[in-house]
C-alpha cells in the first residue's frame, strides 16, 4: 500500500487522537528507520523508549517467533516457564520479592495504585506536578496535566499533586488518609525533568516516617536507559513497589509492577487480573531483552552515550538552545523556538526525534547507539536548529 493511500485509511478508520507527519514508517535496522518511499531516518524515538535494541534485530525475532510457534498464551489460568523466569530476573535486579504483568505502563500504574490501597486501605496518593502515570482513570488520576485530565473528570478522588523535586512538598501534603507517593525518578512526557540530587533519598525517609508506601514508576527510566538498570538505583533506595513497562520487551507489549512481598502479599487470588498479562510472547521477549542488555552491557553504553550526546548538542552553541538536560540516553532538549516546527524538519532532514512538550526536544535513541550514529543526528540537528 502506498503512503497516500494509507494516510488515507487513517484518517477515515483510526480514531483521531495522534497527529502524525506525512510519511509511513516501514522497517528499521539498528538505530536506522525505513519509510515507505525507502527514506532512511535515524531513530531518536525508539517507539517511545519501547525498542531498546533497536529494530530488525534477529536473535530477537528468532525467539519471539520459536516462542509463537510453541504457544502465544496459555493464559493466567495455567503456570507458564517464561513468565516465571521473567519475575525471578526482576526480582533479581530489583532487590523486591513479587511480580503482577501486564500490558502497558498505564497497567503498571493501576496494579501498583490498587495494590497501595489494597495494603495500606487508605486511599490517598501523593504525586507530582507534570508528572506522568498512564491513561486510565487510576494513572490519570495521579497524571498532572489538565489538557488530558480534564475531559474525563471526574477522576478518582484523594489524589494531590505536589512540585516534582521537592521532597518537603510531599511531607506536607500527607494526611491521614495517604497510603503512598507515586513518582517517576526522571519526569518523561513533562520534558526530561530530572530532580536535583538526593529527592529520591528523602522520598524514601519521608515515606518509611509516616509509614507510607513509595511507587517509583520506572516505565520511561527502567531498563537500563539512564545508565543503571532502574533509575532509582542512582541514589541506592529500595521502593516499596516498581513500575515497568515500555523497553522490558524491546517493543512487544508489557508491563510489570514489583513490589515487596509484605505488600505483594496484600493482593489475594482473584483481587487483580488480566487475560494477556504476562502472555508466553511478552515474557519471553522479555527474557531475551534483559539478558542481551546485561550480555552486551548495554547499561553502560546508554551511560558513555547519553553523555556523548549531551556534550555533543552543548558543542553546538545554538542560539536555538536554551538547556540540556538528561541522565544517560534519556536527554531533553529546552529550546527557543517551535518544538513542531524542528521535529518537522528534523523529519524532512532524517532524523526521528520527539516533541513531549511545546519547547522541549526528548531523545530517547535504543541503547545500542553508538558514536558514528549520534555524529550522523548531531549533524542534522547542526542543520536545523
Ligand atoms: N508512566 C510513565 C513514566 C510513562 O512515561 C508512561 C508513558 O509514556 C506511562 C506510565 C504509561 O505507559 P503506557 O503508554 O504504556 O500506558
Amino acid at each position: 500500500m502506498d503512503t497516500k493511500k494509507t494516510i488515507h485509511l487513517e484518517k477515515k478508520y483510526i480514531m483521531h487522537t495522534y497527529s502524525r507527519p506525512d510519511f509511513v514508517i516501514d522497517h528499521g535496522k539498528g538505530c536506522y528507520v525505513y519509510d515507505k518511499k525507502g527514506k532512511k531516518y535515524i531513530d531518536l524515538v525508539s517507539g517511545v523508549a519501547t525498542c531498546i535494541l533497536g529494530h530488525g534485530n534477529r536473535e530477537f525475532a528468532s525467539v519471539v517467533k520459536k516462542q509463537i510457534e510453541k504457544i502465544t498464551n496459555p493464559s493466567n489460568l495455567y503456570y507458564s516457564e517464561q513468565q516465571v523466569l521473567l519475575a525471578e530476573k526482576l526480582v533479581k535486579l530489583s532487590k523486591l520479592d513479587k511480580c503482577f504483568f501486564s500490558n502497558s505502563g498505564t497497567e503498571s500504574a493501576e496494579a501498583a495504585i490498587k495494590l497501595a490501597r489494597k495494603h495500606t486501605k487508605k486511599p490517598g496518593i501523593i504525586s507530582a506536578k507534570h508528572g506522568f502515570h498512564g491513561r486510565t482513570f487510576g494513572a490519570l488520576s495521579a497524571t498532572w496535566k489538565e489538557k488530558i485530565r480534564q475531559p474525563f473528570k471526574p477522576l478518582l478522588s484523594n489524589f494531590k499533586h505536589v512540585d516534582y523535586g521537592n521532597a518537603g512538598a510531599v511531607e506536607k501534603a500527607i494526611d491521614k488518609n495517604t497510603g503512598a507517593v507515586i513518582v517517576e525518578p526522571i519526569q518523561g512526557e513533562a520534558g526530561i525533568i530530572v530532580p536535583p540530587n538526593g529527592y529520591l533519598k528523602q522520598l524514601r525517609e519521608i515515606c518509611n516516617k509516616h509509614n507510607i508506601l513509595l511507587i517509583v514508576d520506572e516505565v520511561q527510566t527502567g531498563c537500563g536507559r539512564t545508565g543503571k538498570f532502574f533509575a532509582y538505583e542512582h541514589e541506592k533506595i529500595k521502593p516499596d513497589i516498581v513500575m515497568l513497562a515500555k523497553g522490558l520487551a524491546n517493543g512487544i507489549p508489557i508491563g510489570a509492577t514489583i513490589a515487596k512481598e509484605e505488600i505483594a502479599s496484600s493482593f489475594k487470588r482473584g483481587d487483580h487480573g488480566s487475560t494477556f498479562g504476562g502472555n508466553t510472547v511478552a515474557c519471553a521477549a522479555a527474557n531475551f531483552t534483559i539478558d542481551y542488555i546485561i550480555k552486551n552491557k548495554l547499561i553502560d553504553n546508554a551511560e558513555k552515550q547519553g553523555n556523548y550526546f549531551m556534550k555533543k548538542i552543548k558543542s553546538l552553541n545554538s542560539n536555538n538552545v536554551k538547556e540540556i538536560r538528561g541522565k544517560g540516553l534519556m536527554v531533553g532538549i529546552g529550546i527557543k523556538a517551535n518544538a513542531k516546527e524542528i521535529v518537522k524538519k528534523c523529519n524532512e532532514n532524517g532524523l526521528l526525534i520527539n516533541s513531549p512538550e511545546e519547547k522541549v526536544l526528548r531523545l530517547l535513541p535504543p541503547l545500542i547507539i553508538n558514536k558514528d550514529i549520534i555524529d550522523g543526528a548531531i549533524k542534522i540537528l547542526k542543520g536545523v536548529l
